[in-house]
């Protein structure tokens, strides 16, 4: 459903492209600058969105993966720690979504949450997954909200049974408003949910229909009020803009509507238009318009503008808040490299092994999924290995979804050559980011703009690629020897 937030979207990021720092492509850094004296929210950057930023990832061949994984489980996990369950399955594809998996059937629900259960409690004692607290547990999808209220209470409680949550763990169920109903929110906030997280995208009648969203918007508000009135936890949607026949007035009233609504928290997100969707097929051929690449900045800014009036704070460059219930803990923490323990078919996770942290998944078919539990056998299907490097990339990663990146935690990380200064390796292309009026420097802070807050994915991206080059040039370069006072860089 949310892209950004999915143990699913983990593993896909890693089948995108640039897997270990010695795979990546070297560029021409002077493509890693922004335009200066241009409309910053318009032409800041050229070129396609990327979908994800650049995370380090180099595979591991499948026939190590069975033994890997089992060190992998052996190990106590010790790190900040989250939780991911996948649910992959929809009534319909929605027009824009390339995260579409399975079609949902009734008959489907209580099978997949039996073998759910299962994985959770045959693992309960293995170090891996007996360690450190979990802070947070997302429920994601697919459509989670799709199960029945039985089977949201029984997938829940046994979350709570079999993982160590910490005792204000957030506990989040992710789905849409059809299908679901005030009964299974009673069922989900009674087994220990706190937060759900609705995928509503647009207000708009119109829109909604050519979504493929099939509640109209008299019964979306109307749902959505009725959770806030039961007042069992965070109620928070995602909304998008840059959809096709949305203009400036549909997009302001969309925001408004969720001010309007109360709404505990919202994401605004940038249509991604993602290859072999069907809302890509339409454009492809004319049917369908979204609003070109250089217009999506426009709305974001007038969205974040609404959210500022209303005094919503901003946790992240694309998450708001209304009060202090919300917090997006799994969210912030996944992206500051937290681990990550995944259930569920398809859902993707990260946990340490022999030699560093290492991205896995679960075989994405529901079917072999069950078999491979009624079997007692792993699911995991493949490991990507972490750039030893991670550490630092994560920091990176953390600050920027933050909006203001705090450069004194880049120094003195595993990995980098002792010589190695992250804060000076980056200063020509912060500086540069400065001038095309996308961040501000403050000591030790580079804080975002709105304009760069708007482009928070292309500078992460950007930032990792010019580090990773900065660090391959290091390593190629003999070292001086280390000083016997590494603070006196600091
Ligand atoms: S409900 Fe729609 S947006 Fe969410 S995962 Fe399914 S097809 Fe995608």
């Amino acid at each position: 459903m949310k892209d950004q937030a999915q143990g699913i979207a983990r593993m896909q990021d890693t089948n995108q492209a640039t897997h270990g720092r010695s795979q990546v492509e070297r560029v021409d850094l002077a493509r890693l600058f922004a335009n200066e004296g241009a409309d910053a929210f318009a032409d800041a950057f050229s070129g396609s969105h990327p979908v994800h930023p650049f995370v380090g990832l180099g595979p591991v061949p499948q026939e190590s993966v069975g033994a890997i994984w089992q060190e992998m489980m052996d190990r106590p996990r010790q790190q900040t720690s989250v939780a991911y369950v996948h649910v992959p399955y929809c009534v319909n594809r929605c027009l824009f979504c390339g995260f579409y998996q399975n079609a949902w059937r009734d008959s489907e629900g209580p099978v997949y949450v039996d073998a759910l259960i299962e994985q959770l409690r045959r693992d309960r004692d293995r170090p891996y997954q007996s360690g450190a607290p979990v802070r947070a547990v997302y429920f994601g999808g697919g459509t989670p909200t799709l199960l029945s209220a039985r089977d949201l209470s029984r997938v829940i409680e046994a979350v709570r049974t079999y993982l160590p949550l910490a005792p204000d763990c957030e506990i989040t169920v992710e789905g849409r408003v059809h299908g679901f109903d005030l009964d299974k929110a009673a069922a989900a906030f009674d087994a220990g949910a706190n937060r759900l997280s609705l995928g509503v995208q647009t207000f708009d009648e119109d829109l909604r229909r050519r979504l493929g969203r099939k509640t109209d918007r008299r019964a979306l508000i109307a749902f959505l009020e009725a959770l806030l009135r039961m007042d069992r936890g965070a109620v928070v949607i995602d909304l998008i803009f840059g959809l096709p026949a949305q203009d400036a007035a549909v997009w302001e009233t969309d925001v408004g509507t969720a001010i309007a609504l109360g709404m505990d928290g919202v994401d605004l997100y940038s249509l991604k238009l993602m290859r072999d969707t069907p809302l890509a097929h339409a454009a492809e051929t004319g049917k369908l318009t979204p609003a070109p690449a250089e217009a999506l900045g426009a709305y974001y800014r007038a969205g974040a503008e609404l959210m500022q009036a209303a005094r919503w704070e901003a946790l992240s460059a694309s998450h708001w808040r209304s009060g202090t219930r919300e917090r997006n803990l799994y969210n912030l923490l996944v992206k500051s490299g937290a681990d990550c323990l995944a259930y569920g078919a398809g859902a993707g996770g990260t946990l340490h092994g022999p030699d560093g942290a290492y991205a896995y998944r679960n075989t994405a078919d529901p079917a072999h999924y069950r078999e491979c539990i009624a079997r007692g056998e792993p699911v995991v299907a493949g490991l990507m290995r972490q750039a030893p490097q991670a550490p630092l990339y994560n920091r990176v990663k953390a600050g920027m979804e933050l909006g203001h990146l705090d450069l004194r935690t880049l120094v003195d990380l595993p990995a980098c050559p002792p010589d190695f200064d992250p804060r000076r390796a980056l200063g020509p292309l912060l500086d540069q980011w400065q001038r095309a009026g996308l961040l501000t420097r403050d000591g030790p802070w580079a804080d975002l703009t709105l304009a760069g807050r708007f482009w928070q994915v292309r500078m992460t991206q950007n930032l990792l690629r010019w580090l990773s080059q900065a660090l391959d040039d290091a390593n190629a370069t003999p070292q001086a020897p280390p000083s016997t006072d590494r603070h006196h860089r600091q």
